[in-house]
């Protein structure tokens, strides 16, 4: 589409959406009408590319959690008429970033996982791989989250109950899918997902369970008005919510009945397809299928598969479990155990006795193997997929898959030697690494116009933007001061818009000229947002102990959601709010500090925190963090690495050297024995100041409302309980050694702007290996053996 028929056609998409004239139609309209005439610009290519990638062979990305965020500014940018738009919008009056503001985050994620099962279909498109996500069109995202005195409040997030227009229904391509206790229809609903620099155009397909008669009319008209909605309720209910919780398990039988519902409905299409490619016999589905598992939540498609192939399609055990072990790829996304999905088989015998009679006979088979190779017995038993009435769902995925993989070297390291240790004695060639990456389209062009332009002028093309390795060649400009000052430049813009942006949206005003400490990121003990905390009450004392002193303004910035059940995460985000009123309250320490809170953290507003950020808060107990992917983000924005040798971490400070990022705290092999050598409870005595900070939860410096989560937050970090031990995260241990890095870090931004921004252009442009074509180009080559198939 022309600028000149963008601007034509506008009106008519804007018109169609509202149903009135333009000049009485709201933003809102303008953002649908807009993003109808996107999608009729996609349809030709997309159909074209889903017609030819199901002719060869295809990857197919499994996971529970798709994290999309907004689509339009994506897909304009993809199309090239981000200035078309802006030039049409501006016919009728209106600005596009106000428009692009009206769009909801598909928030079909909880964080990190999704987020990259979203950052990784980018890169499929953008690297013409015929590859399709498969997922859930759950009615309500990840809950929106409001404070109330500091207290988080979920809310219902109905995403798309005004009509969302990046999805189609194909009512004509659906499948329906069998419980004992209930039958559904899964409709499929497609997403476009655009790439750059190309015509092909990817798909994510989303099901959505429907009930199999449109309306009981019967019960309806008998006066049982009740029964057929209720039924109907029921079938709904399936894809009513994606579960908020990250790690540990709850709504067993629903979460259940999710994950085989997607992957059922998946399968069976990969299936007919097969056929009506290939012909009927299935012997080659390996050969023109594969399937990666995004962590456990879809590897009931193992056993499904099995059962399709047994039951619908006739194969022996022997063929069906040949295709089984080609087809299967399975990534592992966390060490934490209480992860490791276990499900009783009460619920697998409630819902489908077939699968779990599969999932048994896989289990006999296991231990006939092992047996057979001559291990002892109750190592068979541990690894086994069923033991003491539990399904092992991380075992299956172990066991059938060629391929199993973890999202950072030293994430894949920790599977290797420990959670999946006795795996890994026994079929070493499955393991590889997949270090985790984000797009730099999403994470650095589009959020970060200024910064790319400014690449983009420097390398002589946009090159970059699909190549993120280019940067590499900017490397020299490190010494060209005028580069350095121009970066500057950049960033301070950034920090001033941020700033008018967190004002207008939580009315919170911020000093654009302190530097910003910024720690984005799913709330959890693990990832520490506590020992960010205890560092701001810590400095709130030593300010006002010495008023006079020439503190470093700072901004603390804080993003995150809690699990609604998860009361100790909970309590940190009022303990953070808290620290926040207390110090806004202080005449003398506000002078210095902020603490800003923001509400409802999700995809957009990371897009609006990263560009502006200085330091990027990366700060988990060495060990537990898998890769984390928010400090890749930070990385090609120009923010430097606060951070433990954890995840992906390792690997950012090999790319920049020790000198160009901020690293401190007990190593993961280090902690076992720190740990025996000293309690808790010395280092609360003897760190300087440590004390005075964690003793604040209780003496009446920070108010919880007499909810008596403070308290708790410091029973937990000195005494423990009969569960757990006492600081089981090390957030005392490394207290000191954050403390000594953290205010080094201040004074090394104020002393010297241009000495910091040197570091911030080294990490720049070494970010190349963390894009995520770098990560699918390696998943295409070595596990997923897929060709580029441009239409
Ligand atoms: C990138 C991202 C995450 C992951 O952040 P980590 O710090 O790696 O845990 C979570 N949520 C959103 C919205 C993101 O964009």
């Amino acid at each position: 589409m022309s600028n000149l028929e963008l601007s034509n056609n506008l009106g008519a998409f804007v018109r169609s959406e509202s149903g009135r004239t333009t000049e009485n139609s709201t933003l809102r309209e303008f953002w649908a009408g807009l993003s109808a005439a996107v999608m009729a610009e996609l349809a030709d290519d997309w159909d074209k590319t889903r017609r030819t990638y199901a002719a060869g062979r295809q990857e197919h990305y499994l996971s529970a959690e798709f994290l999309e965020g907004r689509a339009l500014l994506n897909n304009l940018t993809n199309l090239g008429q981000v200035e078309d738009a802006a030039k049409a919008l501006e016919h009728y009056g209106l600005n596009l970033s106000d428009v692009l503001e009206e769009e909801p985050d598909a928030a079909l994620g909880n964080g990190g996982l999704g987020r990259l099962a979203a950052c990784f279909l980018d890169s499929c498109a953008t690297l013409n791989l015929p590859v399709t996500g498969y997922g859930i069109l759950y009615r309500y995202g990840l809950f929106r989250q409001e404070f109330d005195n500091g207290f988080q409040v979920e809310h219902p997030d109905a995403w798309m109950e005004e009509g969302y227009p990046f999805v189609i229904r194909r009512e004509e391509e659906q499948r329906r899918v069998s419980f004992a206790d209930l039958n559904v229809r899964a409709i499929p609903y497609d997403m476009p997902i655009t790439g750059y620099g190309t015509k092909n155009v990817g798909t994510l397909r989303l099901w959505r369970s429907e009930p199999i008669e449109e309306f009981d009319y019967d019960a309806f008209n008998s006066q049982r008005f009740t029964d057929a909605i209720v039924e109907r309720e029921r079938v709904m209910d399936l894809c009513r919510v994606l579960y908020p919780n990250d790690t540990t398990f709850e709504g067993k039988v629903l979460r259940v009945r999710q994950q085989y519902f997607f992957t059922s409905a998946s399968l069976q299409e990969m299936l007919d397809n097969y056929i009506q490619q290939h012909g009927s016999d299935l012997s080659d589905f390996a050969k023109y299928n594969c399937i990666q598992l995004n962590d456990t939540h879809p590897v009931l498609a193992i056993p499904e598969l099995m059962r399709l192939l047994l039951d619908e399609h006739k194969m022996t055990w022997e063929d069906a479990w040949e295709i089984a072990t080609k087809t299967f790829a399975y990534t592992n996304h966390t060490v934490l155990a209480e992860a490791l999905e276990t499900w009783q088989i009460s619920i697998f015998e409630k819902l489908f006795p077939r699968i779990l009679e599969i999932i048994y006979e896989i289990d006999r088979r296991f231990r006939a193997e092992l047996t057979e190779k001559g291990y002892h017995p109750g190592k068979i038993d541990y690894m086994a997929p069923v033991q003491n009435g539990m399904v092992h769902m991380a075992w299956i995925a172990c066991y059938t898959s060629f391929s199993i993989n973890g999202v950072a070297a030293m994430h894949t390291e920790i599977l290797k030697a420990e959670t999946l240790h006795d795996w890994y004695e026994i079929w070493p060639e499955r393991f590889n690494n997949k270090t985790n990456g984000v797009t730099p389209r999403r994470w650095l062009n589009q959020c970060n116009t200024e910064l790319s332009a400014l690449l983009t002028e420097l390398s002589g093309s946009d090159a970059w933007v699909s190549d993120l390795d280019k940067l590499k060649e900017l490397e020299h400009f490190a010494d060209d001061e005028g580069v350095l000052r121009r970066l500057i430049d950049i960033k301070d813009g950034n920090k001033r818009d941020f700033a008018q942006w967190v004002e207008r949206r939580d009315g919170i005003k911020i000093d654009p000229d302190s530097i910003y400490d910024v720690q984005i990121k799913r709330l959890h003990e693990y990832k520490r947002q506590l020992m960010n905390a205890l560092y701001i009450i810590d400095l709130y004392f030593r300010i006002k102990d010495n008023p006079e002193g020439n503190w470093v303004p700072r901004t603390f910035i804080f993003g995150a959601k809690s699990a609604p059940g998860y009361v100790r995460a909970k309590a940190i985000i009022k303990l953070i709010n808290e620290v926040g009123r207390v110090i806004a309250n202080d005449p003398v320490v506000s002078k210095f500090v902020t603490v800003v809170f923001v509400e409802n953290y999700n995809v957009s507003p990371a897009e609006h925190i990263i560009p502006a950020a200085d330091v990027s808060e990366q700060i988990s107990t060495a060990g537990k963090e898998a890769s984390g992917t928010s400090n890749m983000k930070f990385m090609m924005n120009g923010a430097l690495t606060l951070g433990t040798l954890d995840g992906a971490n390792v690997e950012i400070v090999d790319a920049v050297g020790n000198e160009n990022a901020y690293i401190f705290g007990a190593k993961e092999e280090e902690l076992p024995a720190l740990r025996a050598q000293t309690h808790p409870r010395e280092f609360y005595q003897t760190v300087p100041g440590l004390k005075r900070a964690v003793d604040a939860l209780v003496d009446g410096t920070l108010d919880d409302n007499a909810s008596g989560m403070f308290h708790d937050l410091l029973v937990s970090l000195l005494d423990g309980s009969s569960w757990e031990g006492a600081d089981v995260y090390y957030v005392l241990g490394d207290f000191a050694a954050y403390r000594e890095a953290r205010d080094r870090m201040a004074e090394d931004w104020a002393k010297d702007r241009l000495a910091w921004a040197r570091k911030c252009w080294i990490n720049i442009v070494n970010s190349g290996r963390f894009s995520s074509d770098r990560t699918i180009s390696d998943y295409a080559r070595e596990v997923w053996k897929l060709e580029e198939t441009r239409i």
